[in-house]
C-alpha cells in the first residue's frame, strides 16, 4: 500500500502565525490566557496546554485583570477590544489579516448600509468565532445564513450586502449567491424597484485554492484519509470536496477513529487535512498505515 501526505495540507498561514505567538510568548513566561480554542484541532490544542497555554471563555476574560491574553486567527468584536482596555489586559493579537481585511470591509459597507437601509448578509456559521467577529462590525445587525431556509431573514425590498465567512466552500456560497439574485430579481420585476445587490466573494484564498488541489489528490487515491478536528469549519468544507471526489474517503480526528477495513483493497492511500490540520497528526496517521501494511503484508 502507497501511503501519501498531500504536501498543500496543513496550517494555514494565519494558524502558523497565531500558534507561533502564543509558543513565542510560552517560551518567555511559561503561561498564557488564549480566548477560545487557538485552533480547531483538539490534538494541536491539548499540544499547547501542556506548554503552558490556558483556554479562556469571554465570560473568563471579563474577570481577568493586569495580564495578557492571546487573540487568535479568527479575530474579535470590538467589544472584546473594550474589554480589554477596561481590564487593563495586554491583547497579543494574532487575528489573521485576511479576517482583518473582511472585517473592515464588513464595517464599511455596514456604515453604507445604514445610509441606504440595507442588511449585511453573511454566509457562515452562527456562534463561529469568525462570524461574532464580523457581526461585532455592524452592531449585531448582520443576517445569518447557512441554508435556504435562512434566506425568510432577509427582506429582498431593501439593498443586500453580501459576505462570506473566510472559510466557507466556494460551492455553497456560489448556490447561496444565486438563490439571493433569484429572489431580489424576482421582487424587481413584480415592484419595478431597483435595489443594490453587493455580492462579495471573501472566502479565504488558502481554502478555495485547496479545493481544486484536494479534487486532484483524492483522485490520484484509492482511499482518502482527511484529518481534521470536528469543530473545523473549513475541515468540513475541505473534507465535502474530497467525499464528492472519491467516496471511499473518511473524516478522523485521530488514529483511534480510523477502521482497518477502509484499506483492506487500497494499493493507495492519500492523507489530507484542513488548515487547521497540523502536519504532525497526519505523520501521526501515515505511521499508523505504515504499521498496519507491515502486519497486514
Ligand atoms: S484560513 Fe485564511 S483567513 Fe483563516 S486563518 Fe487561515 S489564512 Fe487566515
Amino acid at each position: 500500500m502507497r501511503i501519501s501526505i498531500d504536501p498543500h495540507s496543513g496550517f494555514c498561514f494565519g494558524v502558523v502565525y497565531a500558534i507561533q505567538m502564543a509558543e513565542e510568548e510560552l517560551d518567555k513566561s511559561g503561561s498564557l490566557y488564549c480566548l477560545g480554542d487557538i485552533v480547531h484541532n483538539n490534538m494541536e490544542v491539548e499540544r499547547l496546554k501542556a506548554r503552558g497555554l490556558k483556554i479562556i471563555n469571554h465570560e473568563q476574560l471579563s474577570q481577568l485583570h493586569d495580564t495578557k491574553v492571546l487573540i487568535r486567527a479568527h479575530g474579535e468584536p470590538p467589544e472584546t477590544y473594550k474589554t480589554a482596555i477596561e481590564n487593563n489586559i495586554e491583547l497579543i493579537d494574532a487575528s489573521c489579516p485576511v479576517v482583518l481585511k473582511l472585517q473592515n470591509r464588513v464595517r464599511t459597507s455596514f456604515d453604507e448600509a445604514v445610509e441606504t437601509e440595507g442588511q449585511i448578509v453573511i454566509y457562515g456559521e452562527a456562534g463561529h468565532a469568525e462570524v461574532n467577529g464580523l457581526v461585532g462590525q455592524t452592531d449585531g445587525k448582520a443576517i445569518i445564513v447557512k441554508t435556504a431556509d435562512d434566506l425568510a431573514k432577509i427582506d429582498f425590498s431593501k439593498p443586500v450586502y453580501f459576505f462570506s465567512q473566510t472559510t466557507k466552500s466556494t460551492k455553497g456560497f456560489e448556490e447561496m449567491k444565486a438563490m439571493i439574485e433569484e429572489r431580489m430579481q424576482t421582487f424587481q420585476q413584480s415592484s419595478g424597484e431597483d435595489e443594490i445587490f453587493s455580492s462579495n466573494d471573501t472566502i479565504c484564498r488558502q481554502v478555495s485554492n485547496r479545493e481544486p488541489q484536494l479534487e486532484k489528490f483524492s483522485t490520484q487515491h484509492d482511499v482518502i484519509v482527511f484529518v481534521s478536528g470536528k469543530k473545523s469549519s473549513n475541515g468540513k468544507a475541505l473534507y465535502s470536496v474530497c467525499k464528492a471526489t472519491n467516496p471511499h474517503s473518511y473524516f478522523v480526528s485521530d488514529t483511534d477513529e480510523m477502521e482497518k477495513q477502509w484499506f483492506a483493497d487500497a494499493e493507495s492511500v492519500g492523507i489530507c487535512g484542513a488548515t487547521s490540520t497540523p502536519m504532525w497528526l497526519m505523520e501521526k496517521v501515515a505511521k499508523y498505515l505504515q504499521e498496519l501494511n507491515t502486519v497486514t503484508a
